[in-house]
């Protein structure tokens, strides 16, 4: 019977599926090390993995039945793709069912970081309100400002629909520029990078991480945006380079950041932690209900696929 292994608890809409080949979960509520997933995943046919497991061409090279290694995520910067795909080791993701959870979070960061919402929440709790006043803790309008989207794919164009029903403009940057029918049905226009920090009031993250986005907003970029500019990153941290950017915030060289997603996870730096203008969250972009149990599914679906032989939904590789 063939084997999958799961590196970590999935909803079990997902592992239901699975079920009739020989599943073997780690029911322990902690990531596995890299030595402990060899072990625990040798001789498997097929592995699912979740973006903090690191599969590098070690790895890949150990587990030597493998046919697939099904990501629960859309990205896969955590999957050695060049060493799978000389192995010939299929490699999936998630792409499309996390779109609209994710658009909504970096929304909902949008307004936590230019309304001060966090800030708001820590003031009451400290039982600083003592009644409403003209110039309390004042923050950005939305309407009539610029939304600067890097990276205009699936994500990036969830977050332009969200943005238009708040009457904000929106420029974006992509390697390539889109269509004009697509441009013109988003109302987008495209900037180079650098014009897109320095127009934009708040700038909002959709590349993937690769060798190329690792990054792609450090000091000198960062420089270019204004000074009440606000920069979202729902992506993944490296994009941004983590110290320049709590230099800025500590500077006071834009207004606000809001982060789903960091450089060195699950690590944040103390610096990061003890600024006000930085809304932190532990990387919740897909994380609905609704949106987990798509993305089980979907992995599933991916891993059957190949152990039948066929062409998985979802291939990256
Ligand atoms: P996507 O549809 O592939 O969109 C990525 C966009 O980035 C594309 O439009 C691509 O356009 C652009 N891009 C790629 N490299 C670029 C570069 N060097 N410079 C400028 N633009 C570049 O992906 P998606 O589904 O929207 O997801 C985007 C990323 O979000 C994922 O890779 C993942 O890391 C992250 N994510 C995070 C969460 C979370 O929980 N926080 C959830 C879901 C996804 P061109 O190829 O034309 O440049």
């Amino acid at each position: 019977m063939q084997k999958i292994s799961v590196t970590y608890k999935l909803p079990e809409e997902g592992l239901r599926l699975l079920r009739r080949y020989d599943l073997k979960v780690n029911a322990e509520d902690r990531f596995l090390s890299k030595p402990e997933l060899i072990d625990f995943a040798y001789n498997a046919d097929a592995l699912i993995t979740l973006l903090s497991d690191q599969i590098d061409r070690e790895v890949i090279e150990r587990l030597e039945n493998l046919k697939v290694i099904a990501n629960y995520a859309v990205g896969f910067n955590n999957i050695d793709i060049v060493a799978a795909k000389e192995r010939g080791v299929v490699v999936t993701n998630t792409p499309g069912v996390l779109t609209e959870a994710t658009a909504d979070l970096t929304m909902a960061l949008i307004l936590a970081t230019t309304r001060r919402l966090v800030e708001g929440d820590r003031f009451v709790r400290r039982g600083l309100f003592d009644g409403w006043k003209p110039e309390l803790l004042l923050g950005v309008s939305l309407k009539d400002r610029v939304l600067g989207i890097i990276g205009l794919g699936r994500i990036g164009k969830a977050v332009v629909q969200r943005a238009k029903a708040f009457g904000m403009k929106v420029v974006y940057h992509n390697r390539m520029p889109a269509s004009k029918k697509e441009e013109k049905a988003l109302s987008v226009e495209y900037k180079s990078l650098e014009d897109l920090l320095k127009l934009s009031d708040v700038v909002s993250v959709h590349v993937p991480l690769t060798k190329e986005t690792r990054h792609l907003i450090g000091s000198s970029r960062l420089k270019l945006m204004k000074p009440t500019g606000v920069l979202i990153n729902t992506s993944r941290g490296a994009v941004i380079d983590e110290q320049a950017l709590i230099q800025f915030l500590r500077e006071r060289r834009i207004f606000a950041a809001g982060l789903d997603v960091f450089e060195n996870e699950p690590e944040i730096p103390y610096a990061l932690r003890e600024l006000d203008n930085v809304v932190l969250l532990p990387h919740l972009g897909s994380a609905t209900r609704e949106t987990r149990m798509e993305m089980a599914l979907m992995v599933a679906r991916n891993v059957i696929a190949v152990l039948n032989g066929k062409r998985p939904p979802n291939r990256v590789v």
